[in-house]
């Protein structure tokens, strides 16, 4: 089965993490689009490899940048970079097409001087603002712990648990947007333009929300490969969800062509 190598720049630019391909079983696990869901999927992806710094079962302790990174490369994996959607405009409601590149999207992250300082580099990291303020990067396990609560009060439940000393208030970018520059969320509102109304607007898309209701929505397909493998060479249900998706999709697809489909 592959593997692949993904290398988590936003905790100190030298980690990285291994996933395997995904299989029916892990794409059947899927019931939700939440933090939880996106945990779990990858507590089952991740593979442990020498020189790795999380495995299994450790996703929630990865700082929410590195986690989006990870679901990033999965959906590359599975799905290829480009997102093609279709999104209604806010002024004259007639649908039209968004199109853009994943990888473009990461590599537009790499730039900008940040304020903040790096003082340590191990889980995650510790950071430091010039008026002596340190803080962490949030973690999954941060969010899990406010889940829940009104966006305010999360909000304010985070900081005071990433804040380590000092406070981050006074200084020209407010906290939340230092992290955003220092270790990026591919959770964003980005520029569209609808071609029927000339309209511009912002349009959010949220990695995390948009594999995991793609993986959603193929359950059914899912079903269907399973019936066509069963049916054309005998396999039981869990020899077919045990396959790699790709070798899924390529027996399935002999499987049809023989049948004229
Ligand atoms: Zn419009």
């Amino acid at each position: 089965m592959s593997l692949e190598q993904i290398p988590l720049n936003f905790v100190d630019g030298s980690s990285w993490a291994c996933v395997r391909e995904i299989v029916g079983f892990d794409e059947q696990s899927v019931n939700g689009t939440g933090i939880l869901s996106a945990i779990r999927l990858l507590d089952r992806l991740l593979v442990n490899a020498p020189g790795t710094t999380v495995g299994p079962g450790y996703a929630v302790n990865l700082t929410s940048a590195d986690r989006d990174r990870l679901l990033t490369a999965i959906y590359i994996q599975i799905y290829g970079s480009r997102v093609e959607s279709t999104v209604n405009c806010e002024n004259c409601k007639k649908p039209f097409d968004i199109d853009f590149s994943l990888e473009q999207l990461l590599d537009s992250f790499n730039s900008g001087e940040v304020s903040a300082i790096q003082i340590e580099k191990k889980q995650g990291g510790l950071f430091k603002l010039p008026n002596g303020c340190c803080f962490r990067l949030p973690k999954g396990e941060d969010e899990c712990a406010v889940l829940g609560m009104t966006p305010e009060d999360a909000e304010k439940e985070l900081l005071k648990r990433c804040v380590l000393k000092g406070d981050p208030t006074g200084e020209k970018e407010s906290l939340q947007d230092i992290m955003q520059e220092l270790a990026p969320l591919v959770d964003l509102n980005m520029d569209a333009h609808c071609p029927e109304c000339n309209e511009h607007q912002l349009i959010h898309f949220d990695i995390q929300h948009f594999l995991l209701s793609s993986l959603k929505q193929e359950q059914r397909q899912l079903a269907y490969e399973v019936h066509r493998l069963a049916g054309a060479y005998g396999w039981s249900l869990n020899e077919i969800l045990e396959l790699p998706r790709s070798i899924r999709r390529t027996y399935v697809n002999l499987v049809e062509s023989e049948l004229g489909l």
